[in-house]
């Protein structure tokens, strides 16, 4: 037999009280850190900035990064002197599991310390290719259980609902932290339906409606495939769904049309969580700033970029004490707002909704184009569905340099008359609001289901690289 250990358990593990006095549950939030001033903000933020920078100089990752740029923790004098630290991608995060494989020299917390501190371990890209996996200690999980639960909160999830989690509960973090949320810091009952492939989509309509679920977290994608398949069931999702609220991941107009209910959109991402959340005023994303510092750079100097500028969001967890994220360039594309106090009486900065990859981004002549902006121009156009799906390709007409050149396949709806029209009408739109002409490709009604996973996926494929050869 094995030795005998006491676990850590998971109530003795953490000093709760400091806990919820450092990081507000979402009840206490919205009287207290909700609201206070940029100057309180900025203090607490630079303190914990120091304090994030200390942590991670123990790990090898940093001080790799570090002494190849000539950083020191102590250059942290002020906010400003965060943009002195050098920023990571991806690249970077592959590189460390390849050094030291497999779980790669950022972490700060090996599996083993979970004999004394109870510990989580999730990964991101697995589906696709090498795991990178993220090591959460307990202040971690539950920090970003809080911040999740803030946004659940005031998006309207009130103690006592219960609400369908259509994420998928795989070994990525997504469903489990909301999971985590409703039910440790919530007073709300998770109904764990998973995604389409673990609960098809006309049973997850039927749990929402039997237990009269109050709301529903999925992206906006998904949402609408369950509006479109509540329609087919004969239902009408505005009169027969008990939703309250809905807690949406992308565009938000289309499913508060169909389900009639206030839909919000947030951000978030694997490693650190939630970032940012709507408000009730619906004009732009507060970052939880006593938890974050959120940067927006320029896409080729890695500069950051004045509010309004479109660049990559570079995250930084000022919680984290398991795997840091300092200076990390997620790569996703926003803009930041002005400074300025919110409708709702909040001076949490703002961050511009999710605008996409900027690793699917395509120069075309000198423009930058990518395909959920593409996607975006031609939504409302009466003539499509909405459904979209791009790609790249080089190409070398006779006697002329090879070139990149984008197209957009569309679905075609019913009525929408002459198509040669429908394609001009769709291309001089796509050219008016890019500056560059795009290529447009009609299909019929579900003709891009296997391509983008539509009714599969949580998260729809909306773009492929065919630049392997020239045509
Ligand atoms: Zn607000």
């Amino acid at each position: 037999m094995r030795e005998q250990i006491r676990p850590p358990y998971y109530h003795e593990t953490l000093d709760w009280k400091h806990l919820t006095a450092e990081y507000e549950p979402p009840f206490e939030f919205m009287t207290g850190a909700r609201l206070w001033s940029p100057e309180r903000i900025a203090e607490v933020q630079l303190a914990r900035l120091q304090a994030a920078v200390q942590r991670a100089s123990e790990v090898p990752f940093y001080q790799k990064l570090w002494s190849e740029n000539g950083f020191t923790p102590s250059d942290i004098r002020s906010l400003d002197d965060l943009k002195r630290m050098p920023s990571y991608t991806i690249d970077d995060i592959r590189d460390s599991i390849e050094r030291k494989p497999p779980m790669g020299d950022y972490q700060g917390l090996g599996l083993e310390d979970g004999a004394h501190t109870p510990l989580r371990l999730y990964t991101s890209g697995g589906t696709t290719g090498t795991p990178r996996p993220t090591i959460y200690s307990q202040w971690d999980r539950e920090v970003g259980a809080i911040l999740s639960a803030r946004t659940f909160y005031m998006q309207g999830v009130r103690p006592g609902d219960a609400v369908i989690n259509a994420w998928a509960y795989s070994t990525h973090n997504a469903a489990w932290i909301m999971d985590h949320a409703l039910w440790q810091w919530l007073g709300a009952i998770p109904i764990t339906t998973s995604t389409g492939n673990v609960t098809p989509t006309e049973k997850q309509i039927e749990f929402a409606r039997l237990y009269g679920a109050a709301s529903i977290t999925a992206t906006s994608d998904y949402l609408l495939h369950i509006a479109d398949t509540a329609r087919r069931m004969g239902l009408d999702p505005a009169k027969d769904f008990n939703f309250k609220t809905i807690l949406s991941f992308g565009d938000t107009k289309a499913v508060e049309e169909a389900f009639g209910v206030p839909t919000y959109d947030s951000y978030a991402f694997h490693e650190v969580q939630y970032v940012a959340a709507e408000c009730e005023a619906k004009d732009g994303l507060h970052i939880f700033e006593d938890a974050f510092i959120i940067e927006i750079v320029d896409f080729e100097t890695g500069e950051p970029l004045p509010p309004g500028h479109k660049g990559n969001i570079v995250v930084t967890a000022l919680y984290k004490t398991g795997t840091s994220q300092l200076r990390y360039n997620i790569q996703d594309i926003s803009a930041s707002y002005e400074l300025a106090q919110c409708a709702c009486g909040s001076w949490h900065k703002k961050l511009d909704y999710f605008q996409g990859r900027s690793d699917t981004m395509v120069k075309l002549r000198g423009v930058n184009v990518w395909p959920e902006a593409c996607g975006k121009i031609i939504s409302g156009h009466p003539g499509i569905n909405g459904e979209y799906y791009c790609y790249v390709e080089r190409v070398q007409p006779d006697g002329k340099p090879a070139r990149d050149e984008m197209t957009i396949m569309v679905e075609r709806v019913d009525g929408a008359g002459d198509s040669d029209r429908l394609r001009e009408e769709l291309a001089q739109l796509l050219k008016q609001k890019t500056g560059v002409a795009i290529g447009v490709e009609l299909v019929e009604r579900d003709g891009l289901r296997e391509l983008t996973g539509h009714g599969h996926r949580a998260k729809l494929k909306r773009f492929e690289d065919r630049r392997g050869s020239i045509r």
